[in-house]
């Protein structure tokens, strides 16, 4: 007998048809209501596999990508020494959103406890990263939320102390930010060019799709001002689109690209 730990999945719905969406591969299946309650049905997240253990389900699992490794074998694992550098780290900056995406697995960019990260807090972790970063020369920070220019100042902060932080100790510094492109005003956009932001911007592309998908709070329209708010980022870029993605979720690929055209340095996620 063993244990299968179940992976983080979040399930929504769209057009009256139940999807699960994989957090750890962002990938989205749609399923069918019986199955979605089967697995809302599984008691702590773990799945034990015995003689008396339902093999379909356990099948469609595997299939969504849902059953992670065997649970003895996960301690084991845990209590392993590592003397590897970590060279990337993500900082969720904002766990708040001012998007309520139907999809969002983070409830709306909280994970259940909505705040901000203090700039002390994000320092420390800075302090971290280059500790752990060992012998690495380059170093990776992520901006992520919710939405993180909601929490814009601690952004700044952070750039500025890293890049201190990595000339002392001889290191070169990136950054980086997951965006849903609302905030894309003029000194942000600045101020991403002049620290050599990787951008990656979750759009949805089309006006139908960005505004049932990603409404504001409130189920506001977001396409109109998101669009625009894109158009003038890239703008900024000077029509460079490197260093520049796209995170497009559930939308009809040829019509997006028809608007935002990709060249070589655009990848699309
Ligand atoms: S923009 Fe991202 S964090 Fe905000 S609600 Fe949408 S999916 Fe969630």
């Amino acid at each position: 007998m063993h244990s299968h730990i179940l992976a983080e999945y979040h399930k929504f719905e769209y057009d009256n048809k139940v999807y699960i969406l994989n957090v750890e591969t962002m990938q989205a299946f749609r399923v069918n209501r019986a199955l979605s309650e089967e697995i809302d049905k599984i008691q702590n997240g773990t799945i034990t596999c015995d003689n008396t253990t339902n093999a379909r389900l356990l099948a469609a699992l595997d299939q969504l990508g849902l059953l992670l490794r065997d649970q003895a074998l996960e301690n084991e694992q845990e209590s392993l020494p590592c003397s590897l550098p970590v060279k990337h780290v993500s900082l969720n900056v904002a766990q708040t959103c001012n998007l309520s995406c139907i999809y969002c697995y983070g409830i709306n960019g909280e994970y259940g406890q909505k705040g901000y990260m203090k700039a002390e807090t994000a320092r420390k972790a800075v302090d971290w990263l280059i500790r752990q970063g060992m012998d690495a020369k380059e170093l990776i920070i992520t901006f992520f939320g919710g939405e993180p220019l909601l929490n814009f100042p601690v952004v700044k902060e952070v750039v500025q102390y890293a890049r201190e932080r990595a000339q002392e100790s001889q290191k070169r510094i990136h950054f980086s930010i997951t965006t849903n492109g609302t905030l894309l005003t003029g000194a942000v956009n600045s101020f991403l060019n002049e620290n050599r932001f990787s951008v990656v911007i979750s759009f949805d592309g089309d006006l139908e799709m960005q505004n049932s998908n990603r409404p504001f709070k409130g189920s506001k329209r977001s396409h109109e001002i998101t669009k625009k708010r894109v158009e003038q980022f890239l703008k900024s870029r000077g029509g460079k689109r490197n260093r520049t993605c796209y995170n497009y979720c559930l939308q009809r690929r040829l019509k997006t690209r028809s608007r935002f055209p990709c060249s070589d340095g655009v990848q699309e996620g």
